[in-house]
């Protein structure tokens, strides 16, 4: 349980705690590895959000997870990148959080997440919350206290 005081320093920008879906870089379930490979790359994210076509939170899929696949024995092998979409290799298991200003779940999430995706009761995909965000409540509420 977070003290009142804390809670209400750290709630003072609750609303920018949210990166609406309409700002934050998805790929789509369909889409080949190819395509994901390039949008990781270029726009340096180490991880993002899989939708489908009706914007649906599907997972998340990292560049690690695209180089896994291109492993052989001994030699790195791309021919699987036109091969595979990313549903094929997306990870289905991170926690996704339907309230973007429950900050207790959020603290105690993003420990281990970088990101957590808000979703609806439908699994629409709404936006993310990261933990540059939260640090930056965090840090307002040390230098306010
Ligand atoms: P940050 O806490 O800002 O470093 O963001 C943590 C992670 O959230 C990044 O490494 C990305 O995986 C993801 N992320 C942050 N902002 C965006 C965005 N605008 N679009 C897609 N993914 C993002």
């Amino acid at each position: 349980m977070i003290d009142q005081r804390l809670q209400a320093l750290l709630m003072a920008n609750k609303q920018k705690f949210m990166i609406p879906a309409s700002l934050v870089a998805t790929v789509n379930q369909s889409n080949s590895l190819d395509h994901a490979f390039l949008l990781l790359t270029k726009n340096r994210y180490a991880k993002i959000i899989v939708v489908d076509n009706k914007n649906h939170y599907c997972g998340q899929i990292s560049l690690a997870m695209i180089t896994e696949k291109m492993l052989g024995t001994a030699t790195v092998n791309t021919d699987c990148l036109s091969q595979l979409v990313v549903g094929d290799v997306m990870q289905t298991d991170a926690p996704v959080v339907t309230d973007p200003e429950d900050i207790e779940t959020n603290l105690h999430l993003l420990i281990d997440q970088s990101f957590l995706p808000v979703i609806d009761h439908d699994r629409n995909f709404i936006g993310i919350v990261t933990r540059r965000e939260l640090l930056k409540a965090v840090n307002y509420m040390v230098h306010n206290f």
